[in-house]
C-alpha cells in the first residue's frame, strides 16, 4: 500500500541528522558574510545545493551580494515549492564561533539568523534524497543578501521576484517556529520635514515666534500623540493594533539662534488593506493643518518597509506546513501575524504566498547568537515535511 503523505514526512524525518545540520550551520557561520559582502559565503552555499545535485546557479545583477537559485527537478505534474533565506548577517562582530555536539548548540554571528535556517533547507533536501522520496513538483532554493538595514534594502530579492524566479508558494526559512504567519502588518516609515524661509538667525530679531521651526515640533507632537492614541483604541484584530511611533526630532543648532529646519522620522504600522498611501494621505492632512497655523512648509517623506497583507486561509502552503508540523513535530502550529516586517511581504505584494518557517531567532543580532541541534533539526524536518504536502509525490510502481 502507499505511503500517505504523513508516513512519508515521517519517514524522511527520519533521515535528518541533528550533527550533521549541526556541522553545516557551524561551517557556514565560519565563512562571514556581513550585508554587502555575501559573495564568499554565496559561493560556499551554491557548492553545497550543487553538490546535492540541484541545478545551481548564481544570479549576479549585485556582484558583492550574488543571489543563489537552486532547482530540485521534481517528477513532474506538481506545483513548485521555494524555499528561501537570506545570507547575510548583521555586520556586529561576535565572540568566535564555536560548535558543542555534546550540548548540541552551535554560537556565532548568523547561527540564528540565519544560516541555521539555511543549513536546514540544505539538511531537507538531502533528507528527501536519502529516503529516496522525489517530490512532484520542483523544490526551488533561493538565497540572497542585502537583506539586513539598514544597507540591505531587499532589492536582490525583489530582482529575483520581478524576473519571476519564484515557486507557486514560498517558505521563508526565519522568523517562525511555534507558529504559521498568514498576516502581517504593513511598515512605512516616516519623515517630517518643517522648513522656513531665510537663515538662521539670533532669537530677538524673531518676529512671530510661531514661524520658528519648533512651534510646528510642539504642534506636530500633539497631533501625532492624538493620532496614535486613536489608533490604539481601535479594536486590535488578528494582525495586532496600528501604530504611530516617534523615533527622531531633530532642530537647532545653537542656544540663541532660531533654526531654518526642523525633522521628525518615526514609523506607522498599518493593517491589511490600508496601504501606504493611505498612510500619506493621513500624514499630509496633519501637516497641512500645521503649516496653515504657522505658516511653515511641511513635507511628508514616506518609505514602505512592507506592506501590510492577510494571505488566504485556503492557499495550499498554510495547510502544507501546518499538516507537515503535525506529521513530524506532533500538535498543532497556530496561525498567527507576524511581528516583525520580514519577507513575506516582498512575495506576498509579488503574488507569491509565502509563510515563515525556521529556527527560534530569540537571540538574533545578539552577542551571544546560538542555535540548538533540536532545533535545527526540527526546522529540516518541517521544511522537508512541507515539500511532501505542498509538492506532491511521485506514485511508485507497485508489483501486482
Ligand atoms: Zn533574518
Amino acid at each position: 500500500m502507499a505511503e500517505s503523505p504523513a508516513q512519508l514526512a515521517r519517514r524522511v524525518a527520519g533521515a535528518v541528522s541533528e550533527r550533521r545540520v549541526m556541522e553545516e550551520t557551524y561551517r557556514f557561520i565560519s565563512v562571514p558574510s556581513p550585508t554587502g559582502a555575501e559573495a564568499e559565503f554565496a559561493h560556499v552555499y551554491a557548492g553545497v545545493l550543487d553538490d546535492l545535485g540541484l541545478e545551481v546557479r548564481l544570479d549576479e545583477e549585485f556582484p558583492s551580494s550574488p543571489s543563489v537559485v537552486a532547482r530540485l527537478e521534481g517528477s513532474g505534474g506538481g506545483p513548485t515549492l521555494q524555499l528561501d533565506g537570506h545570507t547575510d548577517t548583521v555586520p556586529v562582530s561576535h565572540d568566535e564561533s564555536s560548535i558543542d555536539l555534546a550540548r548540541g548548540i552551535v554560537r556565532g554571528r548568523g547561527a540564528a539568523d540565519m544560516k541555521g535556517g539555511l543549513a536546514a533547507i540544505c539538511e531537507a533536501v538531502r533528507a528527501l534524497q536519502e529516503a529516496g522520496v522525489r517530490p512532484a513538483g520542483d523544490v526551488l532554493v533561493t538565497a540572497h543578501g542585502l537583506h539586513e538595514a539598514p544597507l540591505g534594502d531587499q532589492r536582490t530579492l525583489r530582482s529575483l521576484l520581478r524576473r519571476n524566479i519564484a515557486g507557486d508558494a514560498a517558505v521563508i526559512a526565519e522568523l517562525g517556529h511555534d507558529h504559521l504567519a498568514t498576516a502581517s502588518r504593513g511598515m512605512s516609515i516616516f519623515r517630517i520635514r518643517v522648513h522656513r524661509e531665510g537663515a538662521p538667525m539670533h532669537e530677538v530679531e524673531l518676529r512671530e515666534p510661531i514661524s520658528n521651526p519648533i512651534a510646528a515640533v510642539r504642534l506636530l507632537l500633539d497631533r501625532l500623540d492624538e493620532r496614535a492614541a486613536e489608533l490604539a483604541g481601535r479594536p486590535d484584530d488578528f494582525a495586532g493594533p496600528e501604530t504611530l511611533f516617534l523615533g527622531e526630532v531633530h532642530s537647532g543648532d545653537f542656544y540663541n539662534r532660531v533654526p531654518v529646519e526642523a525633522t521628525l522620522v518615526g514609523t506607522r504600522r498599518y493593517r491589511p488593506p490600508a496601504t501606504t498611501e493611505q498612510v500619506r494621505a493621513e500624514l499630509e492632512a496633519l501637516c497641512r493643518e500645521v503649516a496653515a497655523e504657522t505658516g511653515l512648509d511641511l513635507e511628508v517623506g514616506l518609505q514602505e518597509v512592507g506592506p501590510a497583507y492577510a494571505l488566504d486561509p485556503t492557499e495550499p502552503v498554510i495547510a502544507a506546513v501546518r499538516h507537515g508540523y503535525e506529521a513530524v513535530v506532533g500538535g498543532e502550529l497556530p496561525l498567527a501575524a507576524a511581528q516583525a516586517v520580514g519577507n513575506a511581504a516582498d512575495f506576498v505584494s509579488f503574488g507569491v504566498p509565502a509563510v515563515y518557517h525556521g529556527v527560534n531567532q530569540q537571540t538574533a543580532h545578539s552577542d551571544d547568537e546560538h542555535v540548538s541541534g533540536s532545533d535545527l533539526a526540527r526546522a529540516a524536518r518541517v521544511l522537508a515535511a512541507s515539500v511532501i504536502h505542498f509538492c506532491g509525490v511521485e506514485e511508485k510502481e507497485t508489483t501486482r
